[in-house]
């Protein structure tokens, strides 16, 4: 159905309450800081928004992807756009939700729902890079715990977490026959002995920012392994699917923050005598920005839908193509919203070029637009694979 339902109105209305009372400004002064935005995320909590994806048997809300990006996207277009909200509060959940031991999901799911407890998710590597099955990270097993040895690289909120899902080999890429073998899920206390964290210079203004990780002989119970050994590639969809939804409801959701400040710049600053956005130039620009945000607003609804009514092959092919066509479409726009203002464009004031590194992070991030497209040309088309 394209019509919103009365919850989703409600949502869109909650988050527009919150934005007036923390807003655009309480946000950027965070990620000037470098300090997480604990308030705002307490407020969600309070909502029950942290919670919509958990089960109510488990404290949660149990609504859908359908409702969760609702929420994302309407942060998003408010400029004030949490991206571990995706990662702890979609992906991780849902992981644990699905394959997690009964006692796994008593002892963290009502804690996430609650804001009490906060997850990040390792998955990208140095060496790896896209290709996930290289995963290097190796946990062997010693008595009852696994000992993990490895680095990862650019995961996002780990100093603001508590836990780090991470995807690791616990047999080795060179010993199984099938690439998908072999790859595990733990969850790891980010304070456990010989964990450390490095800091990344990254140019994303955002409250939260990435980091290197190592694992120095990190000792983690077998008992937070998350599903069966090995099987962690037939798991990971689960969430790397969600994600690409979440990163495309917040697409949509910038786009239309920077589209809109174009729009009203266009409409009252006059040159020439007359309203710059008057002139064709520039108003045809504006409408197809607009026309391509609505269409990938369209998509990324449906890839929810989708994802919710437990068809993953189907949601698969568009969550890929909602990604695509929402990361195109909002960096399209923040680079019109920046000609638009000409020369203020480029003034931190505007705050259009402060965004700018985050929208146009989500063509790269959480996979890159080429991956997006091999997986079109081979899954959905049916093409030759080309790599
Ligand atoms: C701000 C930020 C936050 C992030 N947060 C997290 C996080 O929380 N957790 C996490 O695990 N990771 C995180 N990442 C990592 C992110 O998911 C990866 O950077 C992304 O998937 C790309 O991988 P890569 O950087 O290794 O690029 P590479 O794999 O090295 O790719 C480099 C370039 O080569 C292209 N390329 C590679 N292979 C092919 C091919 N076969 N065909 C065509 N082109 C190809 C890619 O498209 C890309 O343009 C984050 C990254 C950033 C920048």
């Amino acid at each position: 159905m394209l019509e919103p339902s009365t919850q989703e109105n409600l949502i869109r209305d909650f988050v527009r309450q919150v934005a007036k009372k923390y807003g655009r400004d309480y946000w950027l002064a965070k990620a000037r800081e470098g300090a997480f935005t604990e308030e705002l995320w307490g407020e969600l909590a309070a909502g029950g928004y942290l919670g919509m994806m958990i089960p109510e048997e488990y404290g949660g809300g149990g609504l859908g992807l359908t409702e969760m990006a609702v929420l994302q996207e309407e942060m998003g277009h408010q400029g004030i756009p949490l991206l571990l909200l995706v990662v702890s509060n979609v992906m991780d959940a849902l992981l644990i939700a699905r394959y997690g031991s009964e006692e796994m999901k008593e002892r963290y799911l009502p804690r996430l729902a609650r804001g009490e407890t906060r997850f990040c998710f390792a998955l990208t590597e140095p060496t790896a890079g896209s290709n996930s099955f290289r995963t290097a990270t190796q946990a062997r097993v010693d008595g009852d715990s696994y000992v993990l040895n490895g680095q990862k690289m650019f995961i996002t909120g780990v100093d603001q977490s508590d836990y780090l899902l991470v995807v690791v080999r616990t047999t080795p890429f060179e010993e199984v026959e099938d690439k998908r073998q072999g790859l595990s899920l733990l969850i790891v206390d980010r304070r456990a002995e010989g964990v450390s964290l490095q800091p990344l210079d990254m140019g994303v203004l955002h409250p939260e920012t990435q980091f290197a990780v190592f694992f120095d002989d990190v000792r983690v119970p077998r008992g937070e392994l998350i599903g069966e050994e090995g099987k962690g590639s037939k798991y990971l969809f689960d969430a790397l699917n969600p994600e690409r939804i979440s990163a495309a409801a917040v697409a949509v959701g910038l786009g239309r923050f920077v589209l809109e400040k174009a729009v009203a710049y266009a409409k009252e600053r006059v040159v020439f005598d007359a309203p710059i956005g008057s002139h064709q130039g520039l108003q045809h620009p504006l409408a197809i920005a607009k026309t391509n945000l609505e269409l990938a607003a369209l998509m990324t609804r449906y890839a929810a839908g989708l994802f919710d009514g437990g068809d993953k092959v189907t949601a698969a092919a568009y969550a890929n193509m909602a990604k695509f066509a929402a990361a195109e479409a909002a960096t399209e726009a923040c680079d019109l919203a920046i000609e638009v203002h000409g020369g203020s464009g480029f003034s931190t004031d505007v705050d259009l070029i402060t965004v700018w590194p985050l929208i146009r992070m989500l063509r790269t991030v959480p996979v890159s637009r080429e991956m997006i497209l091999n997986y079109i040309g081979e899954h959905v088309l049916g093409l030759p694979r080309s790599y």
